[in-house]
């Protein structure tokens, strides 16, 4: 799930258009964005959950460091406090809270669509049951679901740009844009 996240980011940059759409886009990946180094390095994976699954929902993952439950924690209390601290006279009063939040979304919609592969501590330490709801073992209303976040995300992006950027050939273009990111990204998750 790629295109997902970023269409919550297009959500958020509709309900609050003070934060870069940037940030947003990276808030809403961040954990992901951990995963890949560590994927690159054999630390963390993703193999098929299943004999003879493959394509859409298929993964079994394991991050025990990048997904964990309480890793995630801190990681959106770090970038909400940091923002907080740093960002607020330029972002908005409550912009902190928003970022924080908006990381740690990450994991709650993860938590939606993942098997039971996500750690409670980091390393799975305690051995404390995995987490995941499993939507993805229903491919079809995964993509449903992830399908109507990129278009609520495109969607409710464009409509508030084009109507608070003064530059309304700069307005369409940054529509264009995200939606190409939403749009491509939604493809490259479904193929
Ligand atoms: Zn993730």
């Amino acid at each position: 799930m790629l295109a997902g996240h970023f269409g919550v980011a297009g959500i958020i940059k509709a309900w609050r258009p003070a934060l870069p759409m940037g940030a947003l886009l990276v808030a809403t990946q961040l954990p992901d964005l951990v995963f890949l180094p560590l994927a690159a390095l054999g630390v963390e994976s993703g193999e098929p959950a299943g004999p003879g699954l493959s394509g859409y929902g298929s993964l079994l993952i394991t991050a025990e460091y990048s997904h964990a439950l309480v890793g995630n924690l801190v990681l959106a209390l770090l970038v909400g406090g940091l923002t907080h601290v740093f960002l607020r006279d330029r972002w908005g009063r409550d912009a902190g809270v928003v970022l924080g939040g908006t990381v740690f979304g990450h994991w709650l919609l993860d938590l939606l669509v993942h098997r039971p592969d996500l750690v409670v501590l980091p390393g799975g330490a305690g051995g404390l049951p995995l987490l995941g709801l499993g939507l993805w073992e229903s491919p079809a209303v995964a993509a449903v679901v992830e399908g109507a976040l990129v278009l609520a995300g495109a969607l409710l992006y464009s409509w508030r740009t084009l109507r608070d950027h003064p530059s309304r050939a700069r307005a369409q273009l940054y529509s264009a844009g995200v939606g190409l990111i939403l749009v491509g990204s939604f493809l490259f998750d479904l193929l």
